[in-house]
């Protein structure tokens, strides 16, 4: 049943204030950015590109980029993943499907997969929302390490620094 329409026009924006309290939004014209710097790298082959740092809800959401066959190790994930390819293809060791460009991916929590990207790829790049925790583990599930917001930020804090940009550059993505 659709909704009754009120006395105003649809364009009519709303009209009071936000609550003080509310965080201002993030808006990001070039995600995929023609300065390199902002690619923060992980690996040789990995990097990662910052959109929302959320230390108040505790996920984060990025763009990842795997050049020349890269591997991002494997990892469990506690809690879910969003993820959306935006160029090329790349595939879990653990499954048998391929994430394609255009393609849409959940991954639930209690997945443990490592993340490969075809020799025929030169380039992937996908934009995911990672909440919680990646625990990076060995075959049977020996955590090895984590990465959290707070270690995205911190990496993001490191690189931007480096490459002087500064280590505030990494501010406009934190909420
Ligand atoms: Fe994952």
């Amino acid at each position: 049943m659709p909704l009754e329409q009120d006395e105003y026009d649809p364009k009519t924006p709303y009209q009071l204030p936000y609550p003080v309290d509310a965080l201002p939004e993030i808006v990001v014209p070039n995600a995929i950015p023609e300065d390199e710097r902002i690619w923060v790298p992980q690996t040789e082959t990995v990097s990662f590109r910052p959109l929302c740092l959320n230390r108040s809800a505790g996920y984060w959401v990025n763009l990842l980029r795997v050049r020349g066959s890269g591997v991002l190790s494997r990892h469990r994930h506690p809690q879910p993943v969003h993820g959306f390819v935006l160029k090329g293809r790349w595939e879990y060791l653990e499954h048998d499907w391929v994430a394609e460009e255009g393609g849409y991916v959940f991954e639930a929590p209690g997945e443990t997969h490592t993340l490969v990207v075809p020799d025929d790829v030169p380039e992937m790049i996908t934009l995911f929302q990672v909440n919680g925790v990646m625990l990076y583990c060995d075959p049977y599930g020996k955590v090895t390490g984590y990465e959290d917001v707070f270690t995205k930020i911190e990496m993001c804090r490191k690189h931007y620094t480096e490459v002087g940009l500064g280590e505030d550059y990494v501010d406009q993505f934190i909420r």
